[in-house]
């Protein structure tokens, strides 16, 4: 027997399988095709390399029967074009079996030669979502066959800024459909796009693989406040001797920009900073810089974080709790790698204990604590998210986005529930738009005078 039979796909499944040559299936395919061919909507959390890719697609193949329409049955929306190719060879290699057509889309070619290939008809249409919003306004694909959508890496897709793209797909697809995400970190912005779109979805994780916990010590210190955490990341800074390659991970670009203006204020050209705001050349002369030893303090954000492959680094310093546990997992994951010992250090409010206790619970470890250093200045300065609800501007924001920053996303929700529609692009556009790159203009000035 094919160890791929208990996940209950057909014949013409298990030979498309044994003949790429995996014999069982990983821990995510195991735990989400069932629930994918439940019909229910569904949250997976999985990084790349954990067989995501396969764990929607086999249960969606098994149920895809043959037809000749020209419109697709399953959409699968993917962050960048690199993927969307990568899908559809998946797919294809998946279906050799089975008569299935898959098509992907995707921007920087030209939309006239993809306009002519979506005509021919597809099953499966796997898109980036700016392309796939082009091809809808140009009226050149009708997406009310769909039944099954998949949101593929979102949180990649969010933090690149296409949240009103997807919105605005959404209104084209039918109501009465499957909704699979697969997200490697948990965000804000993905939980509110669950939260708006999800009818409750059935959340599959797995353990996040390769993360040696017996080689990483872990430290906890609880602070009061932002400003506090700054003064206690400086005092611990200063030891260069211990402290020589340090990722510090924030949740928000808005903390994180805040926390670098504060460092960089200390250390000067030690410091770097990386989220998604910052061009792309900008984040990749940052992270070389970091890990060739010019800087030692590397700044980012979880999603941008994913993405780069870093040496020993020495020490990871969480900034802020995360609200999702997972994401502690993959940050704590970047120290201790190979034979080395890692180091994670954490810093909690009192308003993010209780997501620290989700992490221990994840982890079943009590993080050891260490005393708040006597010398360090205890900040009486409140960040806007700190300081008491009723004078935060937006009486409707979802207060549970309140617990490590505040994610903007929350405060659409009600416009999504499409009233009030007049002038509502240009303040939808305004609400999107991408904050300026701040940092890069004075990256750019500072070299400038050098
Ligand atoms: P993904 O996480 O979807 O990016 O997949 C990572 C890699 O794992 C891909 O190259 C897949 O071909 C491969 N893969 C998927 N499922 C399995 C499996 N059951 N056994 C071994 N490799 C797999």
């Amino acid at each position: 027997m094919n160890d791929f039979e208990i996940l209950n796909l057909s014949n013409q499944l298990y030979r498309a399988v044994e003949e790429l040559g995996f014999d069982k299936p990983t821990p995510i395919q195991e735990k989400a095709c069932p629930v994918v061919l439940s019909g229910k909507d569904v949250v997976g959390i999985a990084q790349t390399g954990t067989g995501k890719t396969f764990a929607y697609l086999l249960p969606i193949l098994r149920d895809l029967k043959y037809s000749k329409q020209v419109n697709p049955r399953v959409l699968i929306m993917v962050p960048t074009r690199e993927l969307v190719i990568q899908v559809v060879e998946q797919a294809k290699s998946l279906s050799k079996y089975l008569n299935v057509r898959a098509l992907g889309v995707y921007g920087g070619v030209n939309i006239n030669t993809q306009m002519f290939a979506v005509a021919e008809g597809m099953d499966i249409l796997v898109a980036t979502p700016g392309r796939l919003y082009d091809l809808l306004v140009n009226r050149a694909i009708i997406l009310k066959s769909v039944k099954k959508l998949v949101i593929d890496e979102v949180d990649v897709m969010l933090d690149l800024g296409f949240r009103f793209q997807l919105t605005n797909i959404f209104d084209f697809l039918p109501e009465r459909r499957q909704n699979i995400m697969f997200s490697a970190t948990m965000t804000e912005e993905v939980d509110a796009l669950i939260d708006d779109f999800f009818i409750a979805p059935v959340k599959v994780s797995v353990a996040i693989s390769g993360t040696p916990l017996d080689n990483i010590a872990q430290q906890c210190y609880s602070v009061r406040n932002f400003f506090t955490k700054v003064n206690l990341l400086s005092h611990l800074l200063n030891d260069k001797e211990l402290y020589q390659k340090v990722l510090v991970f924030v949740s928000h670009k808005k903390n994180a920009d805040k926390l670098f203006e504060a460092l960089e204020e200390q250390f000067g050209e030690e410091t770097g900073i990386i989220h998604s705001n910052k061009s792309q050349n900008n984040r990749i002369r940052t992270v070389n810089k970091f890990d060739k030893g010019v800087t030692r303090i590397l700044i980012a954000t979880d999603v941008i974080a994913r993405g780069i492959d870093l040496e020993m680094v020495t020490h990871v310093i969480n900034f802020d709790t995360p609200g999702f546990p997972e994401n502690y997992m993959h940050r704590i994951g970047r120290t201790g790698r190979a034979e080395q010992e890692g180091k994670s250090i954490l810093f909690y409010t009192p308003a993010e204990e209780e997501a620290m206790q989700a992490i221990e619970d994840l982890m079943d470890y009590k993080i050891p604590q260490i005393e708040f250093p006597a010398e360090v200045e205890v900040s009486r300065e409140l960040i806007a998210e700190e300081r008491p609800k009723e004078i935060t501007k937006n009486p409707n924001r979802n207060t549970k986005s309140q617990l490590s920053g505040g994610g903007a996303f929350h405060e659409k929700k009600d416009k999504n529930k499409k009233t009030n529609q007049g002038g509502s692009y240009l303040r939808k556009r305004k609400t999107y738009k991408k904050p300026q790159t701040k940092g890069d203009k004075n990256f750019n000035r500072r070299n400038k005078k050098k």
